[in-house]
This record gives structure tokens, C-alpha cells and sequence, in this order.
């Protein structure tokens, strides 16, 4: 706590400062005590998107790429006397580039991953890593750090058999400033990294028996007051976790908001949600202040995703007891393309030199075709009606799974009705307007399948009952708002707080969904309305679906993992492959060569009486293909780019 005379003293002080931020420190001289204006520069969940470049269209995208941040970052620097970089993981894994160089290129002895090459060639000063790292596994994480100049810091992974850290938990930077005044002082940078301790649930398969996780917070506690020993004049957290003000727990995934009520923390660096703070989406987040970037007093910055956003954090500091305080700052991120996408940052020559052997290669790899298709597979509906997108990923993993339950090893599971899991990736939402899948009729490429199947997830199976079959239904049901069939006036059907990738359409089986009620679990897993019922008329082969009628359901490694997602946490994981859902796709195309892209209508929402206005957004680009269905008309133009459409949902 801070004393009554302290914070008079504070406030004084804080005023003087605050009249600096924003102007750069050129004079040499200024009045009264001398200040250090230290900048700290953040890129996060680059998810290997170096170039400006969607390799799942095969052209530029102004929009993403650490090329174009290099441009921001160079600005950053330049502004300022003071300045660090750093990135907060989710680098090497999340685009055909990701996958090219771990999947089929691999790391030569003394060759540097190109994201490591990228971020040393901007001279980065450290880095953490986030859950993606470990999609690839340990030692390909390992052979990619290796390479990289900067130190990798990792607090709260530890070692499974030791309980010693696996990675370097935190470093302390002697950085050289330059005050006020013109003199220089040498300041102690301490910098320490933290990963959601869900990647156990996530990687399992990559990490039991090697790594264990330890909570984000209680890690912190522990290491914050060694570094305040060591001499640590400012502590940046590279806290590759998101920012969220639900009750405390130890193991939670969103742990920023505790971590910035930790005494010895001055800046938070975060990431892992591809949100921006300060930005307008934690407008509500208590004890937050959006015009200075903080939270519970501390300045923290979340810069997007995919290179779209620079974060910055601007901290002052004086002497205080004879020792470098922060005593103020702010945040903000600048981003790669204005709001309205009329102005754009150029992309850095140099950077995509650096990288261009492996961007070349992997646009070659995904122009490798795989079979046909004699009809557009697009995404653009994915979220209102059964979709052709996820219809065939689900005819792929039905298909893999029976004959993988044909191995005796199975034999006590035959007779069970195999299900198949799967969900809407790139669907509009905070991808933006672009963010379908729109492939043409013709060749299908592996640049396709990715499109198609865009996380690098493998294949698992559970065994569930018919009761856990209707909550996992239904919490995938929470994608909807409630509709009200009386209420004039425009209704939206999709709630935006809901991530497409949770909304599960399960096939082998027929239902429908009453968005009339209310949804009986929020976007979180958590139970909202305990008597609630969304999913109506659900039946297999017919008949309806007994609460201990027994099945087995294809999803992802994700989804069976999961402790908390209604259904299928309770259930058991009894197949547990180790091919990738995209390699299995593949093999399905190749064995058909020719595919007939068509949903087969297994759910739909459920009609009502009324008159209501039920809308949805989705890309211009769907118009072409609304016309193909009955109950959708085109509105026109939405916000942020998007295009507006009716659902009818009324009896006729
Ligand atoms: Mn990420
Ligand atoms: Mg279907």
C-alpha cells in the first residue's frame, strides 16, 4: 500500500511527467529532476506471419505480417532515446510457412528457424514462447530456439522429472539510457516469460512425462522478489496469457489481470487472446484505465495477432530512495492498417529478404494439388446452416476412425454408432470480413486443406453417453443469442463473444437447435441457465437419442482434452492418433480424387411462429453464393467491412 504522504508525493511528481509523454526526449536538458523515458516494444502471436502474405490465397495481405510491424517498430525506435523489443510467443506454428519449415523442411544442424533469423535481424532483446511452440513438439522447439540470439525466457515450465525450470526463467538486461539531462545510466531490465499451464491439455501428447506447468501467478511471486535482489531496477512480464477479471483461480489460462495487482511488476507484455488493450473490448474490465493502458495501476499492452498490431509501452521513471522507479507511463498499439483499411505501413525489404528462400518453398508446397472439386467449398454460412466446409472434415474423420476401430485393440467398443466433431475455423468474426474459406471449384491444393483445416490438430476419439452427446450439443448451442419471434426490429443471431471454433457440429446424428430459449452455457463452459434446452428432434438412425445410449465421437486433440467444455469432458478418450486432421483430409481426397462438396443437412436452427428479423454478418463476398439458399437475403453493408444478411427462421 502506498502511504498517504507517498501518494501526495506521487501525484506531484506524476503531473510533472505526464506533461512529457508522447514528445520524444531530444532536448538534452530540461528543467528539474532528471526523467528516463524507456519505450518497451511488443509484437505477439505472430504465428509465423513474417511475410505480408496469405498463403492460403497465395497473394500479399496488407494486414498481417512482422514485415510491416518492422516498419512500425523502426518508427518506435526511432521516436525515442530509450527502447527495448520483444515478443511474446506464438511465433514458429499458424501458417503454411509454420508448417512447411517443421513438417517438411525441418531445421538442419546450424540452420536458424526463419522466424528466429526475422526477429534477430530487428535485433530483438528477448523473447517467450507461447502454447503453439509446443505444437510441433520438444525437440523441435528446442532445435528453433537454439538458433535464436536473443534469450528465450520461460518461468513456469519446469522439467517433469526435476523440479528444476526447463527453460531460462527470466534474464536481467544491463540497458544503457539516456536521461533527461543528457546523462547515461546503466538500468537493470529484468524480463521473465509465462505460458497458460493449459498446454498440458492442449500437447499432452507432445509434453506428459517431459514437462509439467506451474500456475502463471504463484510463479511469479516467486521469481519476482529473486529478480528485485538481483538488482532489477523495472520487471516486464512477457506474459503470454490474456487478459480476463474472472475469480482467481491458480491454473487459469487468462492470468494477466492478477498478474498486474503483483507489487515488483511494471509492464505487462500479453497476448495469447489476439485482442488489443487498451482497445475498446475491455471497456468493462474493472480497475483498468483504457487511456493510459493500465490495469490494477499497471501499464499492459495486448498487440493482435499476425503482426497486425505494434504494442507500446511507454514508461517514465525517476529516482526514488536513490534507485530508478517507474513512477509513470501509458500504453497504446499502433496498428499496420488504419481502421477504415485506408492507409497502409509498407512491408520491410529487408525482412523479406532475410526470409524469402523458405516464403518461396512454402508457396511452392501448398500449390502442390491433392485431388478436385467439382463445386466452390466456401465458409461464408458455416455459422447459420450445416456447411459444406465442415461436412467433409467430418466425412474425413468419420471415415479414418471406423477403420482405425477395426484393429482387435477396439473390439470392445464395436457396435458403438461412430459420431463425428468438428467446427467452423475461419468464419468472419475477429478474423474480419476476409477471414472464409473460399475455394473455386478445380484443383484442390495443400493450400486448400490448410484453408480448411487451419490449426495443425490431431485426431482423437471419446466415448460418451446420449446425455453427454446433448450438453456438448448444446454448449455448442451458445454461438446463438436468444431470439425473441414477437420483437420488432432486427435481431442478431450470432453472438460475437462466442469463438467459431467452439461451435461443434456433430454429424452421425440429426438435431436442431431452438434459439428461442436461452443458451444453457455461456461462451466460457460455464453453466448460465441449468434448465435451458436449445437442441430439439435429436435422433440417430430415427429413433430419438436415450440418455445412456452409447457412442464414440471423432473431434480434435483440443476438444478431448478439454476439463471444462460441457460433454465431452465427461467423457472418455479411448483413441488417441497421431495423424494430423489435415494429413487426414488429405488422404481422404486423394482416395476420392474427386469430391462433391455437400452438406447433408444433419441440423439446422429450429423454425418458429413470429414475425422476428433474425440477421448475420458475413463477408461481401458471400452475395455471390446467398442466392443458392431459400432463407437467406442479402442486406448490405455491416460494420468493419462486413455485409449484412436476413436469416428467415419464421414458420411460413
Ligand atoms: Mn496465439
Ligand atoms: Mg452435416
Amino acid at each position: 500500500m502506498v502511504k498517504v504522504h507517498n501518494l501526495f508525493v506521487l501525484l506531484m511528481v506524476m503531473s510533472a511527467v505526464i506533461a512529457g509523454i508522447g514528445r520524444p526526449l531530444r532536448v538534452a536538458a530540461e528543467e528539474g529532476e532528471p526523467v528516463i523515458q524507456l519505450r518497451l516494444l511488443e509484437t505477439t502471436d505472430i504465428h509465423c506471419h513474417l511475410a505480408d502474405y496469405d498463403y492460403y490465397q497465395t497473394k500479399e495481405d496488407p494486414g498481417v505480417g512482422l514485415a510491416r510491424t518492422a516498419t512500425l517498430i523502426k518508427h518506435a525506435r526511432e521516436e525515442v532515446l530509450n527502447s527495448l523489443l520483444f515478443d511474446n510467443g506464438d511465433n514458429i506454428q499458424g501458417n503454411p510457412l509454420g508448417d512447411y519449415v517443421a513438417k517438411v523442411k525441418g531445421i538442419k544442424k546450424g540452420e536458424t528457424h526463419p522466424v528466429f533469423r526475422a526477429l534477430d535481424r530487428l535485433a530483438y532483446d528477448a523473447v517467450t514462447v507461447g502454447n503453439h511452440e509446443f505444437n510441433y513438439g520438444l525437440d523441435f522447439l528446442n532445435r528453433a530456439i537454439e538458433g535464436a540470439k536473443m534469450p528465450v525466457v520461460n518461468a513456469n515450465v519446469y522439467q517433469a522429472q526435476q523440479d528444476e525450470p526447463y527453460f531460462v526463467p527470466y534474464v536481467i538486461l544491463n540497458k544503457t539510457v539516456v536521461d533527461s539531462h543528457g546523462q547515461n545510466h546503466t538500468l537493470k531490465i529484468g524480463v521473465i516469460g509465462f505460458v497458460p499451464p493449459q498446454i498440458m491439455e492442449w500437447d499432452k501428447a507432445n509434453l506428459e512425462g517431459k514437462i509439467t506447468v506451474k500456475p502463471i501467478v504463484e510463479t511469479a511471486k516467486k521469481y519476482i522478489p529473486i529478480m528485485k535482489k538481483k538488482g532489477a531496477d523495472v520487471i516486464v512480464a512477457l506474459a503470454h496469457t490474456g487478459i480476463s477479471s474472472e475469480p482467481y483461480e491458480p491454473g487459469m489460462e487468462n492470468a494477466a489481470y492478477y498478474l498486474a495487482q503483483l507489487d515488483g511488476i511494471d509492464a505487462i507484455l500479453s497476448g495469447h487472446s489476439h485482442n488489443l488493450f487498451p482497445g475498446p473490448l475491455y471497456k468493462n474490465l474493472p480497475h483498468s484505465n483504457l487511456k493510459k493502458g493500465t490495469i490494477n495501476g499497471k501499464l499492459v499492452v495486448m498487440a493482435g495477432s499476425f503482426g497486425s498490431h505494434l504494442g507500446i509501452v511507454d514508461l517514465n521513471l525517476q529516482k526514488k530512495q536513490g534507485r530508478w522507479t517507474v513512477v509513470d507511463g501509458k500504453s497504446m498499439v499502433w496498428p499496420i492498417v488504419d481502421e477504415k483499411g485506408e492507409s497502409e505501413i509498407p512491408a520491410d525489404r529487408d525482412i523479406l529478404k532475410e526470409i524469402l528462400p523458405e516464403h518461396q518453398a512454402a508457396i511452392d508446397y501448398v500449390n502442390q494439388p491433392v485431388g478436385e472439386t467439382i463445386a466452390p467449398i466456401f465458409s461464408y454460412f458455416a455459422l447459420v446452416q450445416d456447411d459444406p466446409s465442415v461436412q467433409i472434415i467430418n466425412n474425413a474423420q468419420t471415415k479414418y476412425l471406423m477403420e482405425k476401430l477395426k484393429d482387435p485393440a477396439y473390439s470392445k467398443f464395436a457396435g458403438i454408432p461412430v459420431l463425428s466433431a468438428a467446427a467452423p475455423f475461419k468464419a468472419g468474426g475477429r478474423g474480419g470480413p476476409g477471414y472464409y474459406t473460399n475455394i473455386p471449384a478445380g484443383t484442390l491444393a495443400i493450400k486448400n486443406i490448410a484453408d480448411l483445416y487451419v490449426y495443425p490438430n490431431t485426431l482423437q476419439a471419446v466415448l460418451i453417453n446420449g446425455s453427454q452427446l446433448k450438453e456438448w450439443l448444446e454448449m455448442s448451442a451458445g454461438l446463438f443469442n436468444q431470439i425473441n419471434p414477437a420483437q420488432p426490429g432486427e435481431q442478431p443471431l450470432i453472438n460475437l463473444e462466442f469463438r467459431s471454433y467452439n461451435f461443434d457440429v456433430i454429424d452421425g446424428v440429426n438435431y436442431q437447435i431452438d434459439v428461442t430459449k436461452p443458451a444453457k452455457y455461456d461462451h466460457n463452459d460455464k453453466l448460465i441457465h441449468p434448465n435451458a434446452s436449445r437442441i430439439v428432434n435429436l435422433t440417430y438412425q430415427g429413433r430419438p437419442v436415450m440418455p445412456d445410449q452409447k457412442f464414440i465421437v471423432a473431434t480434435n486433440h483440443y476438444r478431448a482434452g478439454s476439463k471444462t467444455y460441457p460433454g465431452v469432458s465427461q467423457g472418455e478418450t479411448i483413441f488417441n492418433g497421431p495423424d494430423e486432421t489435415r494429413r487426414i483430409l488429405t488422404n481422404y481426397i486423394q482416395e476420392n480424387q474427386t469430391i462433391d462438396p455437400a452438406a447433408d443437412g444433419n441440423w439446422s436452427i429450429a423454425k418458429f411462429n413470429g414475425s422476428a428479423t433474425v440477421v448475420f454478418e458475413s463477408s461481401p463476398n458471400a452475395q455471390q453464393f446467398a442466392r443458392q439458399f431459400a432463407d437467406i437475403k442479402i442486406l448490405g453493408p455491416s460494420n468493419r467491412g462486413f455485409f449484412k444478411y436476413l436469416m428467415d427462421l419464421t414458420v411460413q
